[in-house]
């Protein structure tokens, strides 16, 4: 019978990965908490509607990347591609709670058809957080210096920079927008077909063409920056001004345009400084005001950001992994005598690897050396009819027979006196 594998693009984390993962989330849920934000989970399928007009029909995302199919009841759904969406619905659906601004964070798997490589999955998993209630720029400003202070507790800042972009207000862009299609029919002889079908749809995408001949065309292009009105200006102004003043050093981008059409005004991402890794973005976030509306909610101003947990949990040092603490050995004992004595030391804290499938006693100890445990417990017929086990401490060899009662004291003590 041929081995049924996963699916594409699809992986497994073996414990070694989730204990490295779980630390990693750890300390950004502790990171995010210090600036406010709580922890919302959102379902893992949704309407299909919810995500089409709000990513943008035009985007890699909708157009050919989302796991959707009919539900038995003939309903429409996708397994989510990513979770802003659906975390500005769940607010609009329950309502703000926290007095107009709501700040949450949310972790999770979201899942794109994209081509596999490394860095890259189908099913991946993000952090992220928003901020929905309020239009200030220090919301947009807080958000930035908190991945950053995200960055100093993971030990990764100094491979991350920072790039800012203003794209402007909707009608803005929208103006953008026809004085591109205007620009690019003008030298449509010098498009390829890809850009050339983009014209009506989203000019904006020919902008990253990698054809020189269409290159050449966008270098003339005419640029959203002109187009930005003085709030548009001063809105990012003042984000660039107070991250500048918590010492956030970043640089300034007009082709970065975020691939999801909801954004305005401030945009960001963080980037691998070595960028021969192909995958460099970790992190991206902005401003979405209009999105609550879009899905048929008040005008809920709001800002938020995703960073991709594979990239993040690959860049931060693996912890070692640890070992148990106790390796219980039998050598005669009975089965439910070396339970007593394995709960015996878990109630106290201890964490016990009980070993299974036989073996005379030097090889049950060298699977405990093995395993890097600081303890072997030792429950032969002697020691059982006593009431007792031996701890052995497997760095020195040294040995004592104790009552049950004591074992988990006389187990720590032992392990204190190697530090
Ligand atoms: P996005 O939602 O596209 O703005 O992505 C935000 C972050 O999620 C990116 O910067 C990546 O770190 C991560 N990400 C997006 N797509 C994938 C993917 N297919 N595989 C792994 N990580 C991803």
């Amino acid at each position: 019978m041929p081995v049924i594998l996963s699916v594409r693009g699809m992986r497994d984390l073996l414990p070694e990965d989730t204990a490295h993962w779980q630390a990693v989330e750890t300390t950004a849920a502790a990171c995010f908490a210090r600036y406010g934000y709580a922890e919302i989970r959102t379902p893992m399928v949704e309407r299909t509607a919810l995500f089409c007009r709000q990513l943008g029909e035009h985007t890699d995302v909708v157009q050919k990347e989302m796991y959707s199919f009919i539900d038995a009841g003939g309903e429409e759904l996708s397994l989510r591609p990513e979770a802003t969406v659906p975390t500005v619905r769940a607010l609009v659906e329950n309502g703000l709670r926290r007095g107009g601004l709501e700040r949450v964070w949310y972790g999770g798997p979201m899942f794109r058809r994209e081509r596999p490589q490394k860095g890259r999955y189908r099913q991946f998993w993000q952090l992220g957080a928003e901020a929905v209630g309020v239009a200030d720029p220090v919301i947009d400003a807080e958000q930035i210096i908190m991945l950053a202070q995200l960055w100093n507790d993971m030990g990764v800042q100094d491979k991350l920079c920072l790039v800012v972009n203003n794209l402007g207000t909707a009608d803005e862009r929208a103006h953008h927008r026809e004085k591109l299609r205007t620009h690019f029919r003008h030298h449509e002889s010098q498009l390829d077909d890809a850009a050339r079908a983009r014209i009506d749809g989203n000019p904006l995408r020919i902008l990253d063409s990698k054809n020189k001949s269409v290159q050449e065309v966008v270098n003339t292009a005419p640029l959203l920056a002109n187009e930005l009105g003085t709030a548009s200006q001063q809105h990012v102004a003042s984000v660039k001004n107070m991250i500048t003043g918590a010492g956030i050093d970043f640089v300034e981008d007009t082709t970065l345009v975020r691939g999801l059409d909801y954004y305005n005004l401030t945009v960001f991402e963080w980037v691998l400084k070595d960028d021969s890794r192909r995958q460099s973005t970790l992190c991206g976030g902005g401003r979405y005001d209009g999105l609550s509306e879009q899905i048929g909610g008040p005008a809920l101003p709001g800002c938020g950001f995703a960073l991709g947990l594979d990239r993040l949990a690959a860049l931060v040092d693996k912890a070692s992994h640890p070992a148990p603490t106790c390796y219980l050995v039998t050598t005669g004992g009975s089965d439910s005598y070396c339970t007593t004595v394995a709960e015996q030391l878990r109630k106290n804290g201890l964490s016990v690897w009980r070993h299974v499938g036989g073996g005379n006693l030097a090889r049950q100890l060298k699977k405990a050396d093995a395993m890097n445990t600081a303890l072997a417990v030792i429950v032969g017929t002697d020691e059982e009819s006593a009431g007792e086990v031996t701890l052995k401490r497997l760095c020195d060899g040294e040995q004592q027979q104790v009552l049950t009662s004591r074992v988990a004291e006389t187990a720590a003590m032992m392990m204190i006196q190697t530090g």
